[in-house]
């Protein structure tokens, strides 16, 4: 079984603090390829691809995943849709990039911290499995 599946289904959905709390916070380093005051865009720490960039919004506001977005939400899931476009040309994904976002235990989310997966620089297949 893939580690990232074995970390989502180990993972614990909660509101708590995640290890992206200790990003945005500096507590541990990161490289972070775009920041503004509502969001931050740093390098995964496992790559699935030449470029593998992970996009959250600095406060959770309760928004653990899509699956818990409200109408309060909708402004910020906009905002990482649009940094995750602007981090795409500026990593110079030309021919074509992926955006993921995983949900919950099926979906093998294992942060609970919402994030959009910016995922490019190779062929991607279908379907994702
Ligand atoms: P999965 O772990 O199955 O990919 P998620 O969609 O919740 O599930 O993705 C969490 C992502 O966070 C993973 O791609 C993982 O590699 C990444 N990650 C975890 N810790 C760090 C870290 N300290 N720095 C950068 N990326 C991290």
């Amino acid at each position: 079984m893939a580690s990232e599946t074995e970390a989502a289904l180990a993972a614990t959905p909660s509101d708590g603090p995640t290890v992206f709390d200790k990003i945005i916070n500096k507590e541990i380093p990161s490289t972070v390829v775009y920041e503004d005051d509502k969001v931050l865009a740093f390098r995964d720490i496992d790559p699935q691809a030449p470029t593998h960039i992970l996009i959250i919004p600095k406060v959770r506001d309760g928004l653990t995943g899509l699956s818990k977005a409200e109408e309060r939400h909708c402004e910020i899931l906009g905002r990482l849709l649009c940094t995750a476009k602007l981090v795409a040309k500026q990593e110079g994904l030309d021919d074509g990039f992926r955006i993921v976002i995983n949900d919950g235990r099926d979906g093998g989310q294992s942060v609970y911290h919402i994030h959009v997966h910016l995922i490019g620089g190779r062929q991607m297949g279908w379907p994702p499995f």
